[in-house]
C-alpha cells in the first residue's frame, strides 16, 4: 500500500489529474515541455522533407502537388508547437491561447487532406474516385467550420469527424489499380489510431499527449516515406542505383 502511495506522489510530479467533462486537462510543466519538444524538432526535417519532394518533381502537377503536401507537414508541427507555447507559456492571455487551440484543431483537417493528396492526384483514379481530390479539401473546410463553431464542446463528435476523415478517403486509395506504397499507407493509419488510445489518456498516462505527438510524428515519417519512394523518386534514379 505505502509502494503504491510512493509511485503515485512520484506520478503526481509528471501528471496532473483528469480533466472533467467538457474542461480541458492542464498539463505539468514536464508535460508542456514535452509536449512543444516532440513537435518543434520536426519542423525543420518537414521543411527539409518538402524541398527534397520539391526538387524530385518532374513536372508542375507534381511540384503543385509537393508544395500542398509539404505545407500541410510543415504547418502541422509548426501550428503545434506555438499552440503548446502559447498553451505553456502564455496561459494567462486566454483569448490567444483559444484560438491557437483551434488553429491546432482545425489544422489536423488539412493535414489529413493535404496527406492524401500525392495520392489522389498523382495516381490513376477511376472517374468516380476522382472526385475525392477535392472532396476532401471539402471536408476539411467543413470540419473547420466545426471547430469554429463547437470546439471542445462534443469531444466525441470531434474524434469521430478526425477518424472519418482518415478513413474515408483510404477507400478510394485502395480501389487504385497501382497498389504499390499501400502497405505504408495502412502502417501509418494504423500508427495514427494507435496514438489515438493516448489522445485521449491524459490524466490517465503521464506524458499521454506527446506520446500522441510522437505517434502522430511516426505515421507522418512512415507516410512520407511511402509518398517519396513511390511517387516521386523517379525510376531513372532506380535505375541508376541499382547498376
Ligand atoms: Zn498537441
Amino acid at each position: 500500500m505505502f509502494k503504491i502511495n510512493l509511485h503515485k506522489t512520484r506520478l503526481k510530479r509528471f501528471m496532473n489529474s483528469r480533466a472533467a467533462a467538457n474542461c480541458r486537462y492542464q498539463p505539468t510543466c514536464y508535460e508542456h515541455a514535452a509536449n512543444c519538444y516532440t513537435h518543434a524538432f520536426l519542423i525543420v526535417p518537414a521543411f527539409v522533407g518538402t524541398a527534397l519532394l520539391y526538387r524530385l518533381s518532374d513536372d508542375r502537377w507534381e511540384r503543385l502537388t509537393a508544395w500542398v503536401y509539404g505545407m500541410g507537414l510543415c504547418t502541422l508541427f509548426l501550428v503545434s508547437t506555438v499552440f503548446h507555447i502559447v498553451s505553456w507559456k502564455k496561459s494567462h492571455m486566454r483569448a490567444v491561447e483559444h484560438c491557437f487551440h483551434m488553429c491546432d484543431r482545425m489544422v489536423i483537417y488539412f493535414f489529413i487532406a493535404a496527406s492524401y493528396t500525392p495520392w489522389l492526384n498523382l495516381r490513376e483514379l477511376g472517374p468516380l474516385a476522382s472526385h475525392m481530390r477535392w472532396f476532401i479539401w471539402f471536408m476539411a473546410a467543413a470540419g473547420t467550420i466545426y471547430v469554429f463553431n463547437y470546439h471542445e464542446k462534443y469531444k466525441v463528435v470531434e474524434l469521430i469527424f478526425y477518424l472519418t476523415m482518415g478513413f474515408f478517403p483510404a477507400l478510394v486509395v485502395t480501389s487504385m489499380n497501382n497498389t504499390e506504397g499501400l502497405h505504408e499507407l495502412a502502417w501509418g493509419g494504423l500508427i495514427y489510431c494507435l496514438g489515438v488510445i493516448f489522445f485521449k489518456s491524459d490524466g490517465i498516462i503521464p506524458f499521454a499527449h506527446a506520446i500522441w505527438h510522437i505517434f502522430v510524428a511516426l505515421a507522418a515519417a512512415v507516410h512520407y516515406y511511402a509518398i517519396w519512394k513511390y511517387l516521386y523518386r523517379s525510376p531513372v534514379t532506380e535505375l541508376i542505383r541499382d547498376v
